[in-house]
């Protein structure tokens, strides 16, 4: 057969899920009105802000939720709000995104790298270790590509650390660990509503809590000026007056229009999160039966928000893995790959960001990242289209491993 003729997938597998009109139609009355900023001195224009948070709080089930410019911005928010200073020690998964050691280093803390097991997940026996060596009382776990691990195991082992437990749920809105929505499980979850996350604002982050305290700070580090009173969802004023003296404003609010534009997709998460879900189960069921593919089984337990898929091709050198990627690619199918030297795209690991003091050893993590690919998976996707992606995947493993 000649490359013309071989199946191939001509639609982009980058599309970000569609702007509902009423998004568009929000964007623009903002626009018109000119109130982009999320407070006003009265109150005359729809203050989308605050309304996205108290709307975004009663749909993950918290008492509070504090609207930021970027789900990393929320992250360093969080860690200032539960008391990283300057040199604070902060524990993190190490397979992950540089936003989440970024968030680390903007808070001034020392990010402590935490192995993770060939499941993809934190490794327990590591993070006990690494928090008894280094004297961490914080964990930014990040559910990285939506894999969420026993939540109630990890908050039992941190609780027992004295560690507490920020989750990093940029790949997990409207995810459940048993029953229970992610970023209900630490003190504090943080979400992103970055282009290419479930719901879509360009920039913006969610950070939600059931304490007071850390509302009240997190609400003043988003630079609410004195306008804190304006906020959707929030503890009592004297909570929050009471820490005014003492918490600078870092300025990382989230706009108007980026709240206004959110409003609406907030109401389609479970329509969208139902696409996903079948279009990963059909991919993975196909990517399964190919022989050399490595996925590992999900506990029943963990009910994900896939927009993406990943897999492991435990036996292929990273030449090899090369080659297939350069194969796929040809035929439209655009694979991510986290072994590669250099960080590429939303690809990345702890070797790439040298600002990190730590020096522990990652030898099961390095081990995990170099056969690991990802590739994400657009609302666009029909099935038809999975069908394809499997057989290229299956042709072009096939070719490398006979070449
Ligand atoms: C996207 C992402 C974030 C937050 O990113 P922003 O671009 O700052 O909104 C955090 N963690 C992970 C793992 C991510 O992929």
């Amino acid at each position: 057969m000649s490359r013309s003729e071989k199946p191939r997938i001509d639609k982009p597998l980058t599309d970000p899920p569609p702007i509902p009109e009423a998004s568009i139609d929000s964007a623009v009355e903002v626009l018109r009105s000119a109130r982009l900023f999320r407070y006003g001195e009265d109150t005359s224009a729809e203050p989308h802000a605050a309304l996205l948070e108290a709307e975004f709080a009663a749909y993950v089930g918290t008492k509070y939720c504090v609207a930021l410019n970027s789900g990393g911005g929320s992250m360093c928010v969080a860690l200032r709000a539960t008391g990283v200073e300057h040199g604070t020690p902060v524990l993190f998964n190490a397979f992950t995104l540089a936003p989440v050691p970024g968030s680390i280093a903007h808070a001034g803390g020392e990010a402590v790298a935490v192995e993770v097991r060939d499941d993809w997940l934190i490794d327990l026996d590591h993070l006990a270790k690494r928090a008894r060596e280094t004297g961490a009382r914080h964990l930014m776990l990040s559910h990285m590509r939506g894999h969420i691990t026993d939540l109630e195991r990890l908050c039992e082992v941190c609780d027992e650390l004295e560690v507490t437990v920020i989750e990093d749920c940029a790949h997990t809105m409207g995810a459940r660990w048993n029953g229970r929505m992610t970023g209900t499980f630490g003190a504090v979850g943080c979400f992103s509503t970055q282009t290419f996350k479930h719901v879509n604002s360009g920039e913006g982050g969610l950070l939600v809590t059931d304490d007071d305290e850390i509302a009240a700070a997190s609400i003043l580090y988003s630079g609410s000026y004195s306008l804190y009173e304006q906020h959707g969802a929030r503890p009592p004023l004297e909570v929050i007056e009471r820490l005014v003296p003492t918490t600078p404003n870092y300025s990382l609010r989230m706009s108007n229009l980026a709240a206004a534009i959110l409003r609406p997709q907030l109401k389609e998460l479970p329509a969208r999160a139902a696409i996903w879900k079948a279009r990963y189960d059909e991919l993975a069921g196909l990517l399964e039966a190919v022989e050399g593919v490595r996925i590992p089984t999900r506990d029943a337990r963990e009910d994900f928000v896939p927009s993406s898929i990943q897999f492991s091709l435990p036996s292929l050198s990273g030449d090899q893995i090369l080659a297939f990627m350069d194969g796929c690619a040809d035929r439209g199918v655009f694979l991510k790959w986290f072994g590669r030297a250099e960080p590429l795209g939303f690809t990345g690991r702890r070797e790439h960001w040298q600002y990190i003091r730590d020096p522990e050893p990652l030898p099961g993590t390095s081990q995990v990242l170099a056969t690991l690919l990802d590739m994400r998976i657009p609302l666009s996707l029909t099935p038809d289209d999975c069908r394809i992606i499997a057989a290229v995947i299956r042709d072009e493993l096939e070719a490398v491993r006979s070449a």
